[in-house]
C-alpha cells in the first residue's frame, strides 16, 4: 500500500518537497490489531505545526514516518473481538491507504444516516471544535452577535449554524464572494464580509449593527483585530486557530486595549483536550447531519499523491469547505 512520509521540515510555506510518497508492505497482524483499508483522510491546519520541531502542546511529527491525520475507513481484517472485519471506524491512521491499530485508537461509526466521510468534518474532531468553543466558551444568549471567521470552513461553518440554533446573528468572515455568498445563502448565517473586498471595516459594521458579544477566531491578525474593536462590554472569544501565521507570519494585535475597556474574557482551547464532552457533542452533531438540520460542504482530493498540494491548498484558502482526501 501506499503512504505519504515528512521528508523535510519545511522553512516558511510547505512545499511538495516536505513530502514523500513510498510504498509499505502490509504488516502480520498481531493479536489484538485491525486491519484498516482508509477510505477518507482528513487534511487539517494543525498538521503545519506537527511539520515544525518547535515546541508546542502537541509533539511534532518526526521525519520518515507516516504523516499524522484522522482517517475514516472499513476493517479489512480483525484479531480483535471487539471489531469485525466490515466495520466502518474512524482513526488516526496518518496518510496512508492502509494501517494497522490495536484497536484503541479506533472508534466505530454508523453510516445509516451519517456519511463517513462528515465523520471527519461536521460530525468529527472539526465539528467539536465548533461545539466546544461555541457552547463552553462563548456561551451565546438568544439576540447576542456572533462572529466567526475562516467562515466557510469545517469548523466556521458549524460554528454559525449552531449560533443560529441559539438564536443569535450569526456573522461570518470569509475570504471571496463565493464562499461569503455560500456561507449565507446555503448556511443560513445573517451576513458575511468578504475580508478581501477592501471594505473589513465598514462591511463588518454593517454586518453586526449592533456589536458583537462573541468572537470565534480561526484566523488572526487584521481581521480579528478589526472584529475585536467592535465588541460589545464582556463579549467572550474562542481562539480556536490563528491560520494567518501558521508558515511563521506575524498575528499582532493592535487593538488589545478592547480586551480591557470591554472587560472582554478570551480563552485559547485545544478541542483534543475537552475529550469528557464529545459523546454528547458528536451525538448532537450527527443528529443535526442526520436530520438535514446542519449542512457542511467538502473539497476532495482525488488520490493519497494528491495530498501534498491540496493540503498546501488549505494553508492559503483554496479549500472550500472541510478538506479531504478520498482514497477509494
Ligand atoms: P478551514 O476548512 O477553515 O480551512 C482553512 C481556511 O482558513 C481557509 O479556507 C481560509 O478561508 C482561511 N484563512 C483565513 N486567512 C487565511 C490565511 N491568511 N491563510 C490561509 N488561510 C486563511 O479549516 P478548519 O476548519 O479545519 O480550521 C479552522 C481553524 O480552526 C484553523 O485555524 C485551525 O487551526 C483551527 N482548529 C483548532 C482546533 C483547536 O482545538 N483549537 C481544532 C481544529 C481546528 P478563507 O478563504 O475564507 O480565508
Amino acid at each position: 500500500f501506499q503512504r505519504i512520509v515528512l521528508a523535510s521540515r519545511p522553512h516558511r510555506s510547505v512545499l511538495p518537497e516536505n513530502f514523500r510518497l513510498e510504498t509499505a508492505a502490509v504488516p502480520e497482524l498481531k493479536s489484538g490489531e485491525v486491519l484498516v483499508r482508509n477510505h477518507y483522510l482528513s487534511l487539517d491546519p494543525y498538521m503545519r505545526g506537527r511539520m515544525s520541531e518547535a515546541k508546542s502542546y502537541a509533539a511534532s511529527q518526526p521525519l520518515d514516518e507516516t504523516m499524522i491525520g484522522g482517517t475514516a475507513g472499513e476493517v479489512v481484517a480483525s484479531n480483535n473481538p471487539k471489531f469485525a472485519v466490515g466495520d466502518m471506524v474512524v482513526g488516526m491512521m496518518g496518510w496512508a491507504e492502509m494501517g494497522v491499530d490495536d484497536g484503541r485508537n479506533l472508534r466505530k461509526v454508523d453510516t445509516t444516516h451519517v456519511p463517513l466521510s462528515a465523520y471527519l468534518g461536521a460530525v468529527g474532531m472539526p465539528g467539536m471544535t465548533a461545539w466546544y468553543g461555541l457552547n463552553q466558551i462563548i456561551a451565546p444568549k438568544a439576540g447576542e452577535t456572533v462572529v466567526v471567521t475562516a467562515a466557510s470552513g469545517a469548523v466556521g461553518s458549524v460554528v454559525g449554524q449552531l449560533a443560529k440554533q441559539h438564536g443569535c446573528r450569526a456573522v461570518g468572515i470569509a475570504g471571496g464572494p463565493e464562499k461569503c455568498a455560500y456561507v449565507v445563502d446555503e448556511l443560513g448565517f445573517d451576513a458575511c464580509v468578504d475580508y478581501k473586498a477592501g471594505n473589513l471595516k465598514a462591511d463588518l459594521l454593517a454586518a453586526a449593527p449592533n456589536g458583537i458579544d462573541g468572537i470565534f477566531e480561526n484566523v488572526g491578525g487584521e481581521v480579528f483585530d478589526r472584529a475585536l474593536s467592535q465588541t460589545n462590554a464582556f463579549a467572550r472569544i474562542a481562539l480556536c486557530g490563528l491560520i494567518s501565521g501558521y508558515n511563521g507570519e506575524e498575528t499582532p494585535l493592535r487593538n488589545a486595549r478592547f480586551l480591557l475597556t470591554n472587560r472582554i474574557s478570551l480563552r485559547g482551547f485545544i478541542v483534543t483536550e475537552h475529550m469528557e464532552f464529545w459523546p454528547q457533542g458528536l451525538g448532537e452533531l450527527g443528529m443535526l447531519v442526520g436530520t438535514g438540520k446542519l449542512k457542511y460542504r467538502e473539497s476532495v482530493a482525488p488520490n493519497l499523491a494528491a495530498a501534498p498540494e491540496a493540503f498546501i491548498g488549505l494553508l492559503q484558502g483554496r479549500n472550500f469547505g472541510k478538506q479531504l482526501v478520498k482514497l477509494i
